[in-house]
């Protein structure tokens, strides 16, 4: 059990690990390892909320990724965004990888060059206020560095917002996060034309009943036709409908994207791993 003493030192000195508390290191070689050491998992929750897109996570939300999460997002150790940016980021290249594979998924565009856009699901604005800044943002921006580093065009696309209050899912059931996120969720205005410049993947720090997810699926799914729209102009200022131009994925990029829209996320649940119920 940790005392407030030792949160309240966290802050101000240098941090022990975020993962077990070993001394002098952010975040010692294992914690390193249980956060991005395995190959992101395509994750279910037990309960499937409808919509949910498909998700990959980098680990189980279990002892260190849990610990660095929380230390990250409630107490502010922004040191460890390094680290959990670094596993967002690879969550979405296994997501994005997969679907290339099977074709299906986000993969054909990115096949095609299309750039990834990170869209993070927004917190709760009272959860941001109170913590004085937004984790999933900045995990998803270093996570966009981490993919340009390697080669892959991506970049953080913040344009969902929250059209009504909703309360911190944290305390609540599966059915109560549901109907706590419907309709919660909308696309600023201008995001369509925005999100017509690539492929979406949905980022998110945690997965546990997926109902977040689920509805930032919907709202993406709301400004579909407005996209579709988008990227019909921009086909037509490039020469046409049939233009081979860079960006204009050629095949598949209008209608039915956002059938196909990838998440990926740090953590999930534990049993959400169990993907023999694939
Ligand atoms: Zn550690």
């Amino acid at each position: 059990m940790r005392g407030w003493w030792q949160d309240f030192t966290d802050l101000v000195l240098p941090a022990d690990c975020g993962g077990c508390g070993r001394a002098r290191t952010a975040l010692c070689e294992p914690c390193r390892k249980a956060l991005y050491g395995a190959v992101p998992r395509r994750v279910r929750p037990l309960t499937v909320p409808p919509g949910l897109p498909v998700v990959h996570a980098a680990a189980p939300y279990a002892d260190a990724a849990r610990a660095v999460l929380l230390a990250h997002k409630e107490r502010g150790a922004l040191v460890l965004a390094g680290a959990l940016g670094e596993a967002l980021a690879r969550a979405v290249r296994v997501g994005v990888h997969t679907g290339v594979r099977t074709g299906t998924g986000a993969g054909a565009g990115a096949r095609a060059g299309e750039p990834l856009l990170l869209v993070p699901v927004p917190s709760a604005r009272g959860a941001t206020a109170a913590r004085g800044h937004d984790p999933v943002r900045r995990i998803a921006l270093v996570a966009s560095r981490a993919l340009r580093r390697d080669g892959v065009r991506a970049r953080m696309l913040p344009v969902l917002r929250q059209r009504r209050a909703v309360v911190d899912q944290a305390g609540l059931d599966a059915r109560a996060r549901l109907v706590n996120m419907e309709g919660a969720l909308d696309v600023v205005p201008g995001g369509e034309r925005l999100l017509a410049t690539g492929r979406a993947v949905l980022v998110d720090d945690l997965m546990t009943t997926g109902a977040s997810l689920a509805e930032a699926a919907r709202a993406l799914r709301a400004v579909e036709p407005a996209q579709s729209a988008a990227r019909a102009t921009g086909a037509e200022r490039r020469g046409g409908p049939g233009s081979s131009a860079p960006g204009c994925a050629g095949t598949g990029a209008g209608s039915g994207a956002f059938h196909r829209t990838l998440a990926a996320v740090v953590a999930a649940s534990p049993d959400s791993f169990e993907i023999n119920r694939n």
